[in-house]
């Protein structure tokens, strides 16, 4: 099967260009002006979509996502199926989603635990880091395994969430040494879980319910002091470092210090923090549950640093943390903010809203979109050049944009499996149009044509280098 993209701006993240893409079965074939729809010579004539005024840009990659996560006594409610076509409707063709290493556990368990819920459901790309939340000797000998085995070449660490699924610091220190023997890179959520849990522990004593006591047990300094602290001890021991879902000021902070004496960081923020604040915490009644996830929203000073900083290049990728709730689940929470699960969607709407608040708004390129939605972690998570560009031989994974589409984002029309969007109203301008995955158009005017068991597993090779 071939397809010809014609007359697209083509956008990856070092320049934009009118011309048309080929595709051979599931890779890029050409590039160039007015191709034919036979390029190949073999006769057969391609099917042809006319991108005449929009964009096309590598298919996006969130490298986080919890699909089908237990997690806080229930599971996220979008499994890989239903997450990952909710993904392709927003042009997202891969994920790196996580499997947790359960207490007293192997890794080679967790990883076939993961693989039985995603395998055969998957509708688009995938792959896993490792969440190591218990590490001694016997984990250890497993990292080698991880990586040459199963391509699983990132492993995350939790820098809160005691008794669950935090590590202390000599566990951090001896998971850095071991992953970077094959060449890995540590991921980690920065939080101090101790001071976290004794400002939840203080609320919930004063009788505090309320979902805003979320925000209020957790504020930036806790978040600072975990990546100040994890910063020194990667710097120490000259290990990579890659840290998830940044969300203010504070944190980025001890980020820019750490760059001064070269050190290797990459940031993720998720596109939560860069759009909305905390005052969504503070409205009356049960409504500020919907945004309660770790960290939490911040104030509006801090989504300008986050944006800065993508400029700066000390922010190097947006995901979502997709990790979607029901009302129901959240309702757990009702009469103790600590107990409603944390997460909130957000897979459909990240490129969109990043293309609409971020590039139409000016605050960030064209080039820059396309780098921290797809290239950048393409790259940190080794998945180049198979994945995050528009490149011969590369897998035909492209996103059509129409950039004066307008349209109202809204639970009644998503994908997820979710009863309440998080973007509830949200009136953005440029909307996909169409969807690519190796070759096959996955989603097309609004519709899926790809289903359950599409997506392919990724073993993922160790980071390119991008500092
Ligand atoms: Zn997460």
């Amino acid at each position: 099967m071939s397809l010809l993209i014609k007359n697209g701006m083509i956008a990856t993240a070092s320049e934009t260009f009118d011309g048309d893409i080929y595709i051979e079965g599931e890779t890029i074939a050409a590039i160039g002006k007015n191709l034919a729809a036979t390029h190949s010579g073999a006769g057969k004539a391609a099917k042809v979509i006319d991108a005449k005024g929009c964009y096309v840009f590598p298919g996006g990659i969130d490298a986080h996502t919890h699909m089908n996560l237990p997690f806080m006594g229930t599971n996220s409610s979008d499994d890989f199926e239903t997450g990952t076509i909710a993904g392709l409707h927003g042009g997202t063709t891969t994920i790196i989603d996580f499997a947790f290493q359960a207490h007293g556990g192997t890794l080679d368990a967790a990883y076939n635990r993961w693989q039985e819920m995603a395998q055969g459901k998957a509708a688009g790309d995938y792959a896993f880091h490792m969440a190591v939340t218990d590490f001694n000797p016997k984990v250890a000998a497993e990292i080698k395994t991880m990586t040459d085995k199963h391509g699983i070449t990132s492993f995350k660490i939790f820098m809160a969430y005691k008794g669950a699924l935090m590590v202390d610091d000599r566990q951090i220190v001896d998971l850095m040494a071991e992953v970077k023997k094959h060449n890995g890179l540590v991921i980690a959520h920065c939080e101090n879980g101790d001071m976290v849990d004794q400002m939840i522990a203080d609320n919930r004593a004063k009788g505090n319910k309320h979902p805003k006591y979320h925000v209020l047990s957790r504020p930036p300094i806790t978040e600072a002091e975990a990546t100040g602290r994890l910063m020194d001890i990667a710097h120490a021991g000259q290990y990579p470092l890659y840290i998830v879902h940044m969300t203010c000021d504070e944190a980025l902070d001890r980020v820019r210090e750490g760059t001064r004496r070269q050190q290797k960081v990459y940031v993720e923020t998720c596109i939560q923090y860069l759009v909305l604040d905390e005052s969504l915490y503070f409205q009356d009644g049960f409504e500020g549950s919907k945004w309660v996830m770790s960290p939490p929203l911040r104030k509006k000073e801090d989504q300008e640093a986050l944006w800065a900083g993508m400029n700066q290049n000390l922010v190097h990728t947006v995901a979502t943390d997709h990790c979607p709730f029901c009302m129901d689940q959240k309702k757990m929470g009702i009469d103790d903010f600590s107990k409603i699960p944390n997460g909130m969607p957000g897979i459909e709407h990240r490129m969109e809203l990043l293309f609409s608040e971020g590039v139409l708004k000016n605050k960030i390129s064209m080039q820059k979109f396309v780098d921290v939605t797809s290239t950048a972690p393409a790259r940190i998570f080794g998945l180049a050049p198979r994945k995050g560009t528009i490149a011969i031989g590369a897998d035909a994974d492209l996103v059509i944009l129409d950039p004066k589409v307008q349209h109202t984002v809204s639970a009644k029309t998503h994908h997820m499996n979710c009863d309440y969007s998080a973007f509830e109203g949200w009136k953005l301008t440029g909307k996909i149009k169409t969807t690519v995955l190796r070759g096959t158009i996955a989603v097309d005017g609004g519709k899926a044509l790809v289903g359950k068991g599409f997506g392919k597993y990724l073993p993922r090779k160790q980071s390119g280098a991008l500092l």
